[in-house]
Order: structure tokens, then C-alpha cells, then sequence
């Protein structure tokens, strides 16, 4: 019975699934929820039936970035509702759970998996064309347990910026993967170069081409160079989808490569 085989609960759960996807950085501020939200968001306007998953424990941002903030998931008695976007996009986040923004989460790394596992388990995820999930940056435990739950069918998507700095980062988060026998569906170079809201030129501010030349050397696909958008920033902080309200600017068909990639 698999209410009492968690082992058969999570595969039961997974095979309904048809493409997990992992949003994988090396550091935190790099735009992965960012990147997590609007792809989720671009997959969900073209009809697919997407779930959003948050296992950042330290800093959930998901709610906020989509609205979705006062929501609470329905729960049943051996299950919980993911919270509805709209009639194709369904999310869960520790972000719904918490009392408050402000309560520091200092959870020791078992509970951290367990919590992770039951987000798979025990979420009423139903039969879905694509579950994303925003981990929390580096390739720490929580990374870690969301690859090897889902199995070697997930696939990552590495964020990263074009800074120098950032190369290391790229590199660890690929041999992570390819540690664990994950392929990279490619790598995003976000807050890549700026596009003036006067002229509309595209300036890079910081050296650009970063993260393609290092899918390259790393053989893997590049995906996509975002461009910094002050919008995107205020359509994190008031809940619209930048995809969805931006459609006509760069950063935003950007993000549709990354969609149509997926
Ligand atoms: P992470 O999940 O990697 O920590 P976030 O997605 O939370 O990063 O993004 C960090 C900050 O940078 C947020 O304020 C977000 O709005 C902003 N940001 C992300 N991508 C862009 C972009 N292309 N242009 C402008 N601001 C961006």
C-alpha cells in the first residue's frame, strides 16, 4: 500500500511528471528564482500544466515574485495542494508554510531533506508536463537531495552573471551534475550587459560573453544572455511576471529562448 511505502509514493509521484528541470547557481543574487519564475510562467502561457517548486528553505522568494504571497496551501489529511497561479501553473514553497518573513530558518540538514521529500511526496503535484525547481544556490545538501529524488531524467539549468568570478561557480555546478548523472539542459547568462530604456542600446557592464564561452569549453548548450532590466527587478517586488508584462523587451525574449529550450 503506498500510503505506507514512501519509496513507491515519491517514484509514483515523479513518473507523473514528464520533464523535471532544476534551476541550479553557483551564488545566491544571480536571478536563479528570477529565471525559475519566468520560466515557469512562459511554459504555463503556452498551455503546458507546469508545477513550481521552492526548496530554498533560507529565503523563499517564489511567493512574492509571483503575487502569491497570502496564499496558503489547501491541506487534506495525508496530502497538501500545491497554490494555484493560474489554471496550469501550480506552486509550493516553504515560503507558504513559515508564520513570517522574517523567521530565520535554522533547520539541520536532515530536516531539510525531509522537508525537501515531502514537497515531493506528499504534494498533490497530479500529472504534470513540467516540474521546475528553484534550489537554493551552491551545490550543497539541498541541491543534492532534489537531483537524486527525482533521478537522472532531471535536468539543469545553470544561472549564472558574466563576471570572471562566476566561471568557478559554472564549473563546480556542471561537475556536480555530471557527478550525478545529470545532464545540463544549458547554462543562463543573466544580468548580462544592460539595454537603455532611452535608446535602447545594449551596453555590457560587466564583460560579457562569460557564460558562452564557458558552455562551450564545458560542451555544454548555451542558452540564453538576459539583459539587466530595472523592470525586472520591479516586477519581482510587486508580483507581475516580467515574461508575461514584458513581452516586446530583450530581456524578455531571452527568456523565451530558455522557454522554447525547454
Ligand atoms: P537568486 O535567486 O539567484 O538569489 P533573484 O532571482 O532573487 O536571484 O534575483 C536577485 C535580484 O536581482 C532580484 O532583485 C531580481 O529582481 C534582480 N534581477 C534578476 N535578474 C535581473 C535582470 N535581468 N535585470 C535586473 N534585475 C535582475
Amino acid at each position: 500500500d503506498e500510503a505506507s511505502c514512501p519509496e513507491e509514493k515519491l517514484k509514483k509521484t515523479v513518473s507523473r511528471i514528464k520533464h523535471k528541470l532544476v534551476v541550479l547557481s553557483g551564488k545566491g543574487g544571480v536571478g536563479k528564482s528570477t529565471v525559475a519564475v519566468n520560466l515557469a510562467v512562459g511554459l504555463a502561457l503556452q498551455g503546458k500544466k507546469v508545477g513550481l517548486l521552492d526548496v530554498d528553505v533560507h529565503g523563499p522568494s517564489i511567493p512574492r515574485l509571483l503575487s502569491l504571497k497570502k496564499e496558503k496551501p489547501h491541506m487534506e489529511k495525508n496530502y497538501m495542494e500545491p497554490v494555484p497561479w493560474n489554471k496550469n501553473l501550480f506552486v509550493m514553497s516553504l515560503g507558504f508554510l513559515i508564520p513570517s518573513e522574517k523567521e530565520a530558518v535554522i533547520w539541520r540538514g536532515p530536516v531539510k531533506m525531509g522537508l525537501i521529500r515531502q514537497f515531493l511526496e506528499d504534494v498533490a503535484w497530479g500529472d504534470l508536463d513540467y516540474l521546475i525547481v528553484d534550489c537554493p544556490p551552491g551545490t550543497g545538501d539541498e541541491p543534492l537531495s532534489v537531483l537524486q529524488l527525482l533521478g537522472s531524467e532531471a535536468k539543469a539549468i545553470i544561472v549564472t552573471t558574466p563576471q570572471g568570478v562566476a566561471v568557478d561557480d559554472v564549473r563546480r555546478s556542471v561537475t556536480f551534475c555530471a557527478q550525478l548523472g545529470n545532464p545540463v539542459l544549458g547554462i543562463v547568462e543573466n544580468m548580462s550587459g544592460f539595454v537603455c530604456p532611452k535608446c535602447g542600446e545594449r551596453t555590457d557592464v560587466f564583460s560579457s560573453g562569460g557564460g558562452e564561452g564557458l558552455a562551450k569549453e564545458m560542451g555544454v548548450p548555451f542558452l540564453a544572455k538576459i539583459p539587466l532590466d530595472p523592470e525586472v527587478v520591479r516586477s519581482g517586488e510587486e508580483g507581475y511576471v516580467y515574461i508575461k508584462t514584458h513581452q516586446d523587451r530583450e530581456p524578455a525574449k531571452e527568456m523565451q529562448k530558455v522557454v522554447q529550450a525547454a
